[in-house]
């Protein structure tokens, strides 16, 4: 095999994973779109520049060098351009920068004053740039979100900007021309340097797919485990949690409480203020919850305007006095609308586990009944319920 050969072999497979891409992209969500599509751009223009290298000995120099090569950096412009689109952060003014002064510096070392080696130079440095601006974007992410085609992408742009800035030095050390001579002295660079060039275009679009599907997936698992008006686990969530609590208690025998919580006369919250009003109330009360969560604690909501925590470690004397506190920060805290009040108050029954109790539907049933009594007792009250 030849240079020639290699530089057509990856062209096509570029072309054919940007087509891949093309096709996958329209099944996104609308998020990951953006940057779909710019990784495809990328991708075919890296194309475009491999085929101009395959052909550069048929063009003439003053077109074919900043041609390939300003493609090559356009296109590693446009893979960082789709990190950052990725991760949600807007383009940079200066983004272009680095392509526009290598291309202006290939252009002078090419027409104007022609001197291979500083070509060799202007396009590895803006190359090993574009290349760490990427790497560097995607070490310093700091979620635990989509971690292995993170790391199989930052290994990646490492890999070729370590081999951009090794190649540049080793054709300016040892003065080898950057050609398709593959036979003289240290000539293997001008082999190696096709097949590391198309890493990011083929492997590379692998990584992005699968950082695009991680995300997707975990966007499903987000919308299926968390209510979508507070925030807060839903009550598949909760009752997944309840079950392997209970499950721990029965073994560690480590103390679990559990209180169902109701907002009280909320009918006439909604009826008053309106429905819209009715779900910043939610809102309201569900941070209230969870700014009381300790540890392990779960504040989540079971429907309606009825929430449910689980307490970890406590016993009967200190859930009741968590449950307390509980109602009295909310009682004391009301939604303020346009600076007016609305007074909220909440009714909750209490549970401890027992004995008694095989599974945590008895727990939240017992929990329930306690509930019923606190409204029963008036409301704006906290009922343990019996064992
Ligand atoms: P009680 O003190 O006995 O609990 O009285 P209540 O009015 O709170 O109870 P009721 O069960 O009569 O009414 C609950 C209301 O909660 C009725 C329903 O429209 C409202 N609701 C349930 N889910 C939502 C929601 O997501 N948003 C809004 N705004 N209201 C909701
Ligand atoms: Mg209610
Ligand atoms: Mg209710």
């Amino acid at each position: 095999m030849d240079p020639v050969t290699v530089f057509v072999v990856a062209t096509l497979m570029m072309l054919a994973n940007g087509w891949v891409l093309g096709l996958v992209r329209k099944d996104f969500p609308a998020s990951l779109r953006p940057c779909a599509e710019t990784w495809r751009i990328a991708t075919l223009l890296l194309a475009g520049g491999s085929v101009t290298y395959a052909f550069r000995d048929q063009l003439p120099l003053g077109l074919a060098s900043p041609l390939a090569n300003g493609l090559v950096l356009l296109g590693c412009t446009g893979y960082w351009r789709a990190l950052r689109q990725f991760y949600g952060l807007p383009d940079l003014w200066w983004m272009l920068a680095p392509a526009l002064v290598g291309i202006s510096g290939i252009l002078w070392f090419a027409v104007l004053n022609p001197d291979t080696r500083m070509r060799v130079f202007v396009l590895s440095t803006c190359c090993a740039f574009l290349l760490g601006a990427s790497f560097v974007l995607l070490i310093t992410q700091k979620s635990p979100e989509g971690l292995h085609s993170r790391r199989v992408m930052a290994g990646l742009f490492a890999l070729v900007a370590v081999f951009t800035v090794f190649r540049a030095g080793f054709i300016l050390v040892r003065g080898i021309s950057p050609s398709f001579d593959i036979t003289g002295h240290g000539a293997w660079i001008n082999m190696a340097s096709p097949m590391i060039a198309a890493l990011l275009p083929v492997v590379g679009t692998t990584a992005f797919l699968l950082m695009c599907s991680e995300r997707i997936g975990r966007q499903w698992e987000q919308a299926a485990s968390t209510d979508y008006l507070t925030g807060l686990p839903n009550r598949r969530t909760l009752t997944t949690a309840g079950e392997q609590w209970f499950a721990h208690w029965h073994h560690q025998k480590r103390g679990f409480a559990l209180a169902v919580i109701d907002i009280d006369h909320f009918k006439s919250i909604n009826d008053r203020h309106g429905h819209e009003v009715g779900d910043v109330a939610l809102r309201h009360v569900a941070q209230h919850l969870q700014s009381a969560c300790r540890g392990k604690d779960l504040a989540a909501r079971h429907g309606g305007e009825e929430f449910v925590m689980l307490w970890d470690g406590m016993d009967a004397a200190t859930a009741l006095a968590a449950g307390e506190r509980l109602r009295a920060l909310v009682a004391q805290e009301p939604l303020r609308r346009a600076g007016e009040p609305i007074a909220m108050t909440i009714s909750m029954g209490v549970a401890v586990a027992t004995e008694g109790d095989n599974s945590f539907n008895d727990l939240l049933r017992r929990a329930d009944e306690a509930l019923y009594a606190a409204k029963a007792a008036g409301r704006n009250r906290v009922q343990v319920a019996q064992a």
